[in-house]
C-alpha cells in the first residue's frame, strides 16, 4: 500500500494504480462530466489533471502512477483556469447558436459550458451569422460550422461504414468536416452519424424541428425491422416515436443501428387503423368489438372443417402466431401457414437459425463467399463486421456495390458445381481456410430451384468446414423476425397454402397480419384481417380487427441469431386497438372454444412449451443440416442486388424508407 495527501487528506491506496484510480477509490473522484466529455472528445480535450507538490507543472491524472507520501491537488485556481481555457479552445470554432440548434438540450457541450460557468461570463464560440448547411440526403442534416474536430465522424465513415465520404476541409480555424462530394450518404448505417458527434453537426432531419429533447421519454426497447433485433431507446413525444438510437448498454448488438431501425419507424403512424369494422352490403361500418368478434366466430363455426385457413405475416409476434395456430387446431384444421411471400427453402428445414456466426465472430473468419445475396442492405449491421476483416471474399451472382473489394466469380448457378467439386480457383482459398463463411441471400428464395441450391450450398458448406464442432460460418440474409419466429414455432409449411387459398380451397381466411394477400388472391372467400394498417388487404376483408404494432405492445419475436427477445410497450394502444394475442384469445371466447391462457405469463409459458428459443436466456444451438433437396439447378444467373426494403407494411409506409430507396436508386 501507499500512503499518500489527496485535497489535504491523508488516504491510502494499492500500489502502481493511477493517480485517477486513487482518487475515485478515495472519494476524492473528478466531476462525472470530466470523464463524459473526456470519453466524448477523446484525444481532442483531456479534464483530468493535477498538481504534486514539489513538482512543477500539471500531470495527467490517468497516466501518472502514485507514489509514497504524493501531495496531490485536484481543484485549485490554477487548474480551473486551465480547464477554462482549454473547453473555450475546444469551442473556439464552435457557433454560439444554441437558440437554434436541434441538438440544444441534450448537449455535452452545452452541459459542459453549464458546469464550467462559461454561459455567465464572456461570449464563447464563432458568431452564429457563420452557420451553414450542407446537403446530405433526406435523413441526416449536416451544420459543418459546428464541428469541434474530434474525428469520430470521420473514423466512422472511414473504418466502420467502408463509405469514405467525409473529408477534412479549411485550415486554420476554418478547418471542419464536409462531404467529399455533395449529395446523399450512400452507407445503410450512416444514420449513426447522428449519435456519435458531439456538436450537432449531424441531425435527424426527419424529425427536425418536431420536438425538444425535454419533452421526449426515453424508453428502451426492440427494434423488429431488421432482423438482428437491436435493443433501441426510443424517444417518444405527442404520442409518436420521434428518434431511436441505438441502446449502448445493451450487451447483445454492435453498437449501432442501421437506417432502417432509426428511420423506418415513421411508418407505424401512416393509415392506421383503430377500431374495427365489418362489411355489409359491400361497405364498410364501424362496430363494436363484440360485434366484429361475433362476425368472424360465426362464420369460421359455419365453415366446414378444413375449410378455414389462416396466415401470419412477416411482423406476427410469436405470442400471436401460437395462439392462431392453437386455436386453429381447436378447430380441426392445421391450416396455418407463414411468411407465404418470403420464403420457400426454409419450409424443409425445420428449425434452424439462419444467422449463425456471432458479429464478435465474424472477425476470426478467414474467407468469404457470397451467394445471392447484397449483405450491405439485407444485413447491414453483419456487413459492418465483414468488412472490417481483411479476408478473401468473392462473389457469386451479378454485381454489386459492396463497401469493400471482392472476386466476382460471375452469375452462373453452375459455378457452385465448380467449387463442390473443387474445380474452380476459389475452392482452394476456402479449402485453405479455417474458419471460412458463407453469406446466402433472399434473392435465392424466389428462383424456381431454390431447394436444389440450397442443398447445393449446404454440401460447399459441409465440405469446406463452413459448418463443423466448434464453428458455423453459414448466414442466410434477409429474412424478417415474423418469419423465423413462425418457422421456430412449427407454422412454416412444407406444403405452402397460399396456392390453395387461391383456387378458391378455403371458405374463410384469416390473416395475422399479412398485407399481401389481397381480395383479387381469394375471390369470394370470406376474409378476416387481424392487423395495424387500411391496406389493400385490409380493404378487401370482411371483418377488420385492429391490432397494436410493436412498438405499442410487449411481444416476443425471434432474431437471426436464433435468440427471442421482447419488445416493451413505449406508445399506448392506438384507438380501440388490442394486443394480437388478446384479440384471438377473445375471438376463441365467442367461438365457446377458449385458449387455456389469460395473460401474457401464461401465453410465454405456452411458448415455452414449443420451443426452446423461448425460454429466457436460451438459444438454438441446432446448426443448419440441410435446407434443400437434389435437383438440378436452372440456368439462370444468380441475382444478388436486393435493394428492396419494404418488405413489411411498416416499411412500405415509412416515408423515410422510401426517401431512401430513391437515395439507393431502388424501384425508382
Ligand atoms: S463533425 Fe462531429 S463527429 Fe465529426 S469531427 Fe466534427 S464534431 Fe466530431
Amino acid at each position: 500500500m501507499v500512503k499518500l495527501t489527496i485535497d489535504g487528506c491523508v488516504e491510502e491506496v494499492s500500489e502502481g494504480i493511477s493517480i485517477a484510480e486513487a482518487c475515485e477509490t478515495t472519494g476524492h473522484g473528478f466531476p462525472d462530466i470530466f470523464r463524459r466529455l473526456e470519453e466524448t472528445l477523446r484525444g481532442v480535450l483531456r479534464l483530468s489533471f493535477v498538481e504534486i507538490r514539489g513538482r512543477d507543472g500539471v500531470f495527467d491524472a490517468h497516466s501518472e502512477r502514485v507514489t509514497e507520501g504524493m501531495e496531490i491537488v485536484t481543484h485549485s485556481l490554477r487548474l480551473d483556469k486551465i480547464r477554462d481555457r482549454m473547453l473555450r479552445l475546444t469551442l473556439a470554432s464552435h457557433p454560439a447558436e444554441c437558440a437554434v440548434c436541434e441538438k440544444a438540450g441534450n448537449c455535452i457541450l452545452q452541459e459542459a459550458c453549464f458546469a464550467f460557468g462559461l454561459m455567465k461570463g464572456d461570449s464563447i464560440g464563432r458568431s452564429p451569422s457563420e452557420c451553414e448547411k450542407v446537403e446530405t440526403g433526406p435523413l441526416v442534416e449536416m451544420h459543418p460550422s459546428r464541428c469541434v474536430l474530434c474525428m469520430k465522424c470521420l473514423n466512422f465513415m472511414n473504418d466502420v461504414a467502408g463509405t469514405p465520404e467525409l473529408v477534412v476541409s479549411g485550415k486554420g480555424s476554418l478547418t471542419r468536416i464536409s462531404p467529399f462530394v455533395k449529395g446523399a450518404f450512400s452507407s445503410p448505417i450512416s444514420g449513426n452519424l447522428i449519435d456519435l458527434c458531439p456538436s450537432g453537426v449531424f441531425t435527424d432531419a426527419t424529425s427536425k424541428e418536431m420536438f425538444r429533447p425535454w419533452q421526449t421519454e426515453r424508453k428502451k426497447t426492440t427494434d423488429v425491422l431488421d432482423s438482428f433485433l437491436p435493443s433501441v431507446i426510443m424517444e417518444v413525444a405527442f404520442g409518436r416515436i420521434v428518434k431511436v438510437e441505438a441502446d449502448f448498454t445493451s450487451r447483445d448488438g454492435c453498437g449501432i443501428i442501421s437506417d432502417r431501425t432509426r428511420f423506418g419507424s415513421d411508418g407505424l403512424s401512416s393509415g392506421r387503423i383503430d377500431r374495427p369494422y365489418i362489411r355489409v352490403d359491400g361497405r364498410f361500418r364501424e362496430c363494436s368489438w363484440t360485434e366484429a368478434l361475433m362476425t368472424a366466430a360465426s362464420r369460421m363455426q359455419s365453415a366446414p372443417k378444413g375449410k378455414v385457413a389462416a396466415f401470419a405475416g412477416s411482423t406476427a409476434d410469436c405470442e400471436s402466431m401460437a395462439a392462431l395456430a392453437d386455436l386453429m387446431k381447436i378447430l380441426g384444421s392445421d391450416n396455418t401457414d407463414a411468411g407465404s411471400f418470403y420464403a420457400r427453402v426454409p419450409r424443409s428445414a425445420g428449425r434452424w437459425r439462419f444467422c449463425n456466426t456471432d458479429f464478435s465472430d465474424v472477425a476470426k473468419a478467414d474467407a468469404l463467399l457470397i451467394i445471392g445475396s447484397d449483405p450491405e442492405r439485407e444485413a447491414a449491421l453483419l456487413n459492418a463486421q465483414i468488412r472490417r476483416n481483411v479476408m478473401p471474399k468473392a462473389m457469386i451472382g451479378s454485381r454489386t456495390e459492396q463497401n469493400y473489394a471482392y472476386d466476382c466469380l460471375g452469375g452462373s448457378s453452375s459455378l457452385l458445381d465448380g467449387i463442390l467439386s473443387g474445380e474452380h480457383p476459389f475452392s482452394s482459398v476456402l479449402k485453405q481456410s479455417r474458419f471460412p463463411m458463407v453469406v446466402a441471400g433472399k434473392t435465392l428464395w424466389s428462383r424456381g430451384d431454390a431447394p436444389f441450391l440450397f442443398q447445393k450450398i449446404c454440401e460447399i458448406c459441409f465440405r469446406y468446414g463452413v459448418v463443423k464442432e466448434g464453428w458455423n460460418g453459414f448466414n442466410m440474409t434477409g429474412i424478417s423476425p415474423g418469419m423465423l419466429g413462425a418457422s421456430e414455432l412449427g407454422l412454416v409449411k412444407t406444403e405452402p397454402l397460399l396456392p390453395k387459398a387461391r383456387s378458391g380451397e378455403f371458405d374463410v381466411v384469416y390473416l395475422l397480419g399479412e398485407d399481401r394477400l389481397t381480395r383479387s388472391d381469394m375471390g369470394d372467400t370470406f376474409i378476416i384481417y387481424q392487423g395495424m394498417f387500411a391496406s389493400e388487404t385490409a380493404m378487401g376483408a370482411d371483418v377488420i380487427l385492429p391490432s397494436a404494432s410493436y412498438a405499442e405492445k410487449e411481444a416476443t419475436y425471434v432474431g437471426a441469431f436464433g435468440k427471442a427477445k421482447s419488445t416493451s410497450a413505449v406508445l399506448p394502444l392506438l384507438g380501440q386497438s388490442r394486443e394480437d394475442w388478446k384479440i384471438l384469445r377473445a375471438l376463441s371466447e365467442y367461438l365457446e372454444k377458449p385458449l387455456p391462457y389469460d395473460n401474457l405469463a401464461e401465453i410465454r409459458d405456452r411458448l415455452g412449451a414449443l420451443s426452446a428459443v423461448f425460454m429466457p436466456l436460451t438459444r438454438t444451438e441446432e446448426a443448419v443440416t440441410s435446407y434443400g433437396s437434389e435437383g438440378v439447378l436452372l440456368p439462370e444467373e444468380l441475382v444478388c442486388e436486393s435493394r428492396d426494403i419494404e418488405d413489411n407494411e411498416i416499411c412500405r409506409r415509412s416515408a423515410s424508407l422510401r426517401a431512401l430507396k430513391k437515395v439507393w436508386k431502388v424501384g425508382v
